[in-house]
């Protein structure tokens, strides 16, 4: 995937390095809305991304804390894709984005920035959000808070998961 510049890119790379996983951290509270849980599967769970691309930027991550890929079992790896299909459907009826970008970095080489704990990000992508590419000291300015984003996209979740009536 395409790195893409986003001036808030440079708080995460300046925050302090915390011990431990945000993920595992993540999963193990049970703060979701604060830590931007999304939506928990059984083998894996939706988390927003906090230092995100562009708004909805949010990201599909199994349970287990292992690297990469091949390092994941069947089941995993297919709701890793069930999850993420999940996310698009939420995505585009809470934004209505016209695209996205899909992808893992993995390893540091690669640009990871969680590189021990594999993941998928999801960008949801509009015509026209290509400014976002580098404007040098222009600072973007995110249209809603993350919160705003973390509960419109969970109740396009939950809605998605309702039973036919
Ligand atoms: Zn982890």
């Amino acid at each position: 995937m395409k790195r893409l510049w986003s001036p808030w890119r440079l708080e995460y790379l300046k925050a302090p390095k915390k011990d431990g996983c945000i993920f595992c951290e993540a999963v193990q509270s049970n703060q979701d809305r604060e830590n931007l849980v999304l939506w928990r599967g059984e083998r894996a769970f939706l988390i927003l991304n906090r230092f995100p691309y562009n708004n909805g930027h949010l990201m599909v991550v199994p349970y287990t804390h292992v690297p990469s890929l091949e390092d994941l079992d069947t089941p995993t790896l297919t709701e890793l894709m069930l999850l993420l299909n999940r996310s698009l459907a939420a995505l585009r009826t809470a934004m209505q984005p016209d695209g996205f970008n899909i992808g893992a970095n993995l390893g540091h080489a690669a640009g990871a920035g969680i590189e021990d704990h594999v993941h998928l990000h999801v960008v949801p992508r509009w015509s026209g959000d290509t400014n976002f590419m580098p404007i040098v000291g222009d600072v973007r300015v995110i249209p809603q808070t993350w919160l705003q984003t973390y509960d419109q996209l969970k109740a396009a979740l939950e809605e998605q998961a309702r039973p036919e009536a």
